[in-house]
């Protein structure tokens, strides 16, 4: 059994499920990438009324039902002032898949993607999936992408460069300077943006700007989803939206990997984007409290973190072997070089988990600390 394609031989398991499997049963998970909260009732219950319509049967139109693509450009239209054609996105299986798609779509073999390191796995992973070649690019002291730095990583074989504000494993937020300065990149280079916006509801300061409102150019897609916004992670329900020809060599793929997204889903995911908002506003508040007893609770041992802007994570500077320490101590993290080689003494800690556990977690964190220093 040696004959696996090289493509495939060049991904790896995320690092993130191997400290999983390492905690024990009892511990205290600050290592996971989804909100702690229910779905909000009026989405599932739209998925409940379609079941038993016998809505959810049945294959759906390849790029979804209509009245979800409505819905969703009608969100775009109310969050981001983007007038968005329904025909003009895809709705997939979750954001993985509309990044999968904008990869197989727009890489060619020994191409390059340029992305922030560290970043979300995903980034490292489809690039090979694509057969093309990762160009990560470190990122400021604040854990934001700096556009310079992009801008010099672009070559002649560079296929596209991909944004995340707010960030994973980051939590950073990227002013509307550098999101404008993302789009004039897109504009003057030529070259593609895929901007990941799976978490731009989470923010706490400033606000969230999308480079496709500035750029000039048929250059920018938006890549986007209801897991985390609505705490749906598990229906798996996300969207590719972007220039019409664009749309199209995406759903090329689409037709033929997905067919289309789950039936179900989609109506549960049109439940939650046309329905009332108030549940995302009590998760990011209760995020946004959390956020703040980790910050205070990491600068208090002693550690450095750039305070997160946004999404649910925080990603401190730790001393070396502190991951582990924690981990044998009952609290899972995960460690920076899982999103890349400039991850390397940093750590993950997410808060989407109750804020009792959360106080507990710093507390051990504190002892481990002090333990490795
Ligand atoms: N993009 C980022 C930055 C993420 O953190 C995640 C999930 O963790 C995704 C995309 C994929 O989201 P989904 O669960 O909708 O596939």
């Amino acid at each position: 059994m040696t004959d696996f394609s090289r493509r495939v031989e060049q991904v790896s398991i995320s690092g993130i499920r191997e400290v999983f499997e390492a905690a024990g049963e009892d511990a205290i998970n600050l290592g996971i990438g989804q909100p702690d909260f229910p779905t909000p009732e009026h989405a599932r219950q739209a998925a409940v009324d379609a079941i038993e319509a016998g809505d959810g049967d049945a294959y759906t139109s390849n790029k979804g039902i209509i009245e979800l693509r409505e819905a969703i450009a009608e969100k775009h239209a109310r969050d981001n002032d983007l007038d968005i054609d329904p025909e003009n996105i895809i709705a997939t299986a979750g954001g993985s898949e509309a990044l999968h798609l904008a990869m197989e779509a727009h890489v060619d073999a020994g191409e390059e993607v340029i992305f922030p390191d560290p970043g979300f796995v995903a980034y490292d992973a489809l690039t090979h999936v694509a057969g093309g070649t990762p160009r990560p690019v470190p990122l400021r002291d604040d854990l934001t992408l700096d556009p310079a730095a992009v801008e010099e990583a672009i070559t002649d074989d560079t296929a596209a460069f991909i944004i995340n504000s707010p960030g994973n494993p980051t939590g950073a937020v990227q002013s509307t300077e550098d999101i404008k300065e993302f789009a004039r990149i897109a504009d003057e280079h030529d070259v593609l943006c895929i901007s990941d916006e799976v978490y731009e509801h989470i923010v706490f300061e400033g606000e969230h700007r999308t480079p496709m409102e500035f750029a000039e150019s048929d250059n920018v897609i938006i890549v986007n989803a209801c897991s985390k916004s609505y705490s749906m992670t598990g229906w798996r329900l996300g969207w590719v939206t972007g220039p019409h020809e664009r749309i199209e060599r995406m759903l090329r793929v689409h037709q033929y990997v997905q067919a289309c997204a789950s039936a179900p889903a989609q109506y549960a995911a049109e439940g939650a984007l046309s329905g009332p908002q108030d549940s995302v506003d009590k998760m990011v508040d209760a995020f946004e409290q959390r956020r703040d007893v980790v910050l205070d609770g990491l600068t208090d041992m002693g550690l450095s973190v750039p305070t997160p802007e946004g999404a649910f994570y925080a990603m401190p500077e730790v001393p070396e072997g502190w991951a582990d320490e924690v981990l044998e101590r009952g609290v899972v993290v995960v460690p920076g070089e899982a999103f890349g080689d400039h991850g390397e003494g940093y750590a993950r800690l997410s808060y989407a988990t109750d804020m009792e556990s959360l106080k507990e977690a710093i507390e051990i964190m504190r002892e481990a600390t002090a333990a490795v220093q």
